[in-house]
């Protein structure tokens, strides 16, 4: 079983993510006229600190896209936050773009989102003198009221796990088999299993 203490806070530099450092230091150096050492050493220190940023509590918190201004809601974003950093670099980096979680407290919700969303030069093409973009989010919705405080981060995972395995956009699929796949993953990434049987 995977430590579970809390990470908040803390920079997480897991091995993928130092990948990705030296990666982008590489391209920069491929790309960048700097000849001065100086320089050159402080356009590194800067791809460091912005990627450590980006996968650190503080970053991640920041970047996710979240809908809950409660007080309740901040809890459940914390978690979802240390819920990312739990999970392989290219999982958390995904979920980050591509969805908007939804934290329901109350029976429904309608809402406006404000929130920043990145893009890359790939969402978009140009027609004449217009650009045309398009953005797909996919949808989390949280529902902690069953659930029990020290699972949240495994429900969290659980759904995640669904997400990048598109259960969602499957039709006909057999409840059984999906949730087992979604345990399965969540399990590989160091969480805990819910259901007992995949009778359904
Ligand atoms: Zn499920």
């Amino acid at each position: 079983m995977v430590e579970r203490k809390t990470v908040a806070n803390t920079q997480v530099k897991d091995d993928e993510v130092e990948r990705l450092i030296m990666k982008s230091i590489r391209e920069m150096r491929r790309e960048t006229d700097i000849k001065d050492k100086d320089r050159l050493r402080k356009e590194e220190m800067k791809i460091r600190s912005q990627i450590e940023y980006e996968n650190s509590f503080a970053g991640v918190f920041n970047d996710l896209k979240f809908f809950g201004d409660t007080d309740e809601d901040e809890k459940r974003k914390r978690i979802v936050a240390e819920t990312l950093l739990k999970l392989p670099y290219k999982v958390r980096k995904k979920t980050i773009d591509e969805v908007l979680f939804i934290s329901m407290s109350t029976a429904g919700v309608t809402f406006r989102f404000d929130g920043s969303v990145k893009l890359r030069k790939k969402d978009f093409s140009q027609i004449g003198e217009f650009y045309q973009g398009r953005i797909e989010l996919h949808f989390i919705i949280l529902n902690f009221r069953r659930c029990r405080k020290d699972r949240k981060m495994d429900v969290t995972a659980h759904e995640i796990a669904h997400f990048i395995l598109g259960h969602h956009l499957k039709k006909n699929t057999n409840r059984g088999i999906i949730e087992r796949e979604a345990e399965d993953l969540a399990e590989k990434w160091g969480f805990r299993r819910g259901y007992k049987d995949y009778n359904f």
